[in-house]
């Protein structure tokens, strides 16, 4: 199971989930002031969190945008994961624009702290030259309870973008040559003016490289790779559960003109049983047994996922007893064992009584003392002062 490294929104500004826009704003303001790189000067691990800050706010201040994010989480605003797969869902899109301009909207006011944000965004080290590898899809799996418990193997078809055959991803047109980007004349890198600060951004012609083609490849338009429809072959391990994502590594979006393939994530949704239920690592189960069993006791067979299996209740077993069946319950997925079956009785009145049964019944009332249902002995005396 792949865990992603970012971190969820609330908990970066330290709020519920269901913290009012008021409330969301208070603990933006009392963390961006505390990890504000003007308090911090050269603390990497400030600048960091506050950038962090600054993305989980505009997130989550914006109605649209948190609705998207508690229902698709990060995927909601990571491009990589928004690629057309099959299972790949879109979200409120949009970027993201500096954490600088959402502590401006926040406290307001724009003078004055211009020194701090070009120090902080504008100059020195230029952009982070990130590899630009395929985007990362996600695939949305719904398996039953039964393939959670035991594992399974899954063919996803889907389209994503594959290398492009006719340029073998390069994305030139056959005898076309690579030339310099004259949009930032070669250095991958064009400066724009946003409000108080410069800012400087990849090209949006050559995406960074400084280079393009000179003539692009007619099938995939000069990118290197085109939609297609694909099929990929995972395995799911036992234990997995509603939430886990698996990741299938170099499954997702091939990448720009060769560049590496991006990752697929497969998340998984495991459908509700008609008869078991799930909390962790055991099975629940409730099972119905008749009123004289449980009087007497006796033995009852119950379902398993491996089959039937037989237990015995004591005399006097209580509606809502459960019995703990050692290891039939569900594979830890860390490899820590397997977690055990547990079964409810539920205690079963007769609805209908024909005149010999009822007769029975009242017989065997007329036999019964008050000692013979205790629970019901001891609530009265406790309430025997409410019946005067
Ligand atoms: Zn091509
Ligand atoms: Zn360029």
């Amino acid at each position: 199971m792949a865990a992603s490294n970012k971190r969820d929104y609330y908990e970066v500004l330290g709020v519920d989930r269901s913290a009012t826009p008021e409330q969301l704003k208070k603990a933006y303001r009392k963390l961006a002031v505390q990890y504000h790189p003007d308090k911090n000067p050269g603390d990497k691990e400030a600048e960091e969190k506050f950038k962090e800050l600054g993305e989980a706010y505009e997130a989550l201040n914006d109605p649209q945008k948190r609705a998207a994010y508690d229902q698709y989480g990060h995927a909601a605003f990571d491009p990589r994961l928004r690629a057309g797969a099959g299972g790949a869902r879109g979200g409120a899109g949009g970027g993201f624009h500096d954490p600088a301009d959402i502590f401006r909207e926040v406290f307001g006011g724009g003078g004055g702290g211009g020194s701090i944000f070009e120090q902080f965004f504008g100059g020195g080290g230029g952009g982070d030259e990130e590899e630009a590898h395929g985007e990362n899809l996600r695939y949305d799996l719904e398996i039953t309870l039964e393939e959670a418990v035991n594992g399974t193997e899954k063919e996803l078809t889907f389209t994503k973008p594959v290398r492009c055959e006719p340029c073998g991803g390069g994305g030139a047109e056959k005898g076309s040559k690579t030339i310099t980007c004259q949009t930032c004349g070669g250095r991958g890198q064009v400066t724009r003016n946003a409000g108080i600060i410069m800012m400087r951004q990849t090209c949006p012609r050559c995406s960074g490289a400084g280079k393009v083609i000179e003539r692009p490849c007619r099938a995939c338009s000069g990118e290197g790779r085109v939609n297609q429809k694909s099929s990929v072959r995972i395995r799911i391990p036992a234990g997995v559960d509603t939430g886990v994502r698996l990741r299938s590594s170099g499954n997702g979006a091939a990448g720009v003109r060769g560049a590496p393939n991006g990752d697929l994530h497969v998340m998984i949704h495991v459908q509700e049983h008609d008869i078991f239920g799930r909390n962790g690592r055991d099975l629940t189960c409730e099972v119905p047994i008749r009123f004289v069993q449980a009087a007497l006791g006796g033995e009852i067979d119950v379902p398993t996922l491996t089959g039937k299996a037989r237990i015995a209740i004591p005399s006097g077993t209580q509606s809502g007893s459960t019995f703990r069946l050692k290891s039939r319950g569900v594979k830890d997925l860390q490899g820590g064992g397997q977690g055990d079956l547990l079964v409810t009785v539920r205690v079963e009145i007769p609805q209908r009584l024909n005149a010999a049964q009822r007769a029975k019944l009242e017989e065997f009332a007329a036999l019964c003392d008050e000692n013979v249902n205790p629970q019901s002995k001891g609530f009265f005396e406790k309430a025997r002062n409410f019946f005067k």
